[in-house]
């Protein structure tokens, strides 16, 4: 039920992180993936790497905030051959207090967390809806559910709370054609996104850690086996679930 084999996936962000781990992932589970992002040279390098392990895997460059881009860019795929999976992974997660928050890092946020997310949605989901198959898994944040301290980053937070209702939303109005969307919401993991705190704000990461209660940062790989479980048969009866794997951070 975990098998993947003979279906096509693309990955947004896939290039580094959470998101490289879900081509490695998802590609092992026998899905031919097409790892999507905005940096080239990254998304070249991960696609060789992923290539030489043996994964069927190709790349493209976009800016996911681009509505016409997306959109070319899912009939173009589903013109080939159908993509059934797809994972709204990019994201961005600035540094900004509320009343320090320019109106570009605001616009910013919203644009790449949730606008993004739509648009690749809507793109996609038309051919799956029309097809009757798909699946759809949004990488959101345990920040979207809470508000985490003591770093409580408004837009961040803002910009996961509406992709996990648009979760839902997408969930309760492509159900009938057979077209699940879930959504995974990660603790604090070991990616280059947080890593510049261990430098920038020592502190902070160290009581990520503490409040924590298995004790540790998450690994990317242990967010992309909850993406494999929502993209798969596995999960044939979840739909509009916010899964959170986040070592109890939110329990
Ligand atoms: P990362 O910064 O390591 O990687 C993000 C990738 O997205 C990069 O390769 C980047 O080039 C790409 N990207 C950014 N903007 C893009 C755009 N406009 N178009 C196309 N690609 C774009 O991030 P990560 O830590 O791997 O995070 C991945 C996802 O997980 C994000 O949605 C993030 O919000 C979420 N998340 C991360 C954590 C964490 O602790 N790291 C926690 C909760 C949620």
């Amino acid at each position: 039920r975990f098998s993947l084999a003979g279906k096509r996936a693309i990955v947004t962000g896939g290039a580094r992180g959470i998101g490289l781990e879900i081509c490695r992932a998802l590609g092992q589970a026998g899905a031919a993936i097409i790892l999507a992002d905005l940096d080239e040279q990254a998304a070249h390098s991960a696609a060789e790497t992923l290539a030489a392990e043996g994964l069927e895997v190709g790349y493209r460059t976009i800016d996911v905030t681009s509505s016409a881009d997306v959109t070319a860019l899912g009939d173009e795929l589903n013109a080939e051959r159908p993509v059934d999976i797809l994972v709204n992974n990019a994201g961005v997660g600035p540094k900004a207090e509320a009343l320090d928050t320019p109106d570009e890092v605001w616009s910013k946020t919203m644009n790449v967390n949730s606008d993004a997310p739509f648009w690749c949605s809507r793109a996609f989901g038309r051919h799956m809806t029309a097809r009757g198959s798909g699946s759809i898994v949004n990488i959101g944040s345990m920040c979207g559910l809470i508000v985490t301290q003591p770093q409580n980053n408004t837009c961040y937070i803002a910009s996961k709370g509406a992709l996990h209702m648009m979760t839902k939303s997408l969930a309760c109005a492509w159900a009938k054609f057979n077209v699940r969307v879930n959504a995974v919401a990660p603790g604090y993991i070991a990616t280059d996104m947080l890593d510049r705190f261990k430098t920038d704000n020592a502190v902070w990461y160290e009581r990520w850690i503490e409040q924590t209660p298995l004790g540790r940062m998450g690994t990317p790989q242990e967010i992309a086996s909850a993406v494999l479980y929502l993209a798969s048969d596995a999960s044939s009866f979840c739909t509009g679930t916010i899964l959170s794997a986040d070592g109890g951070y939110t329990s």
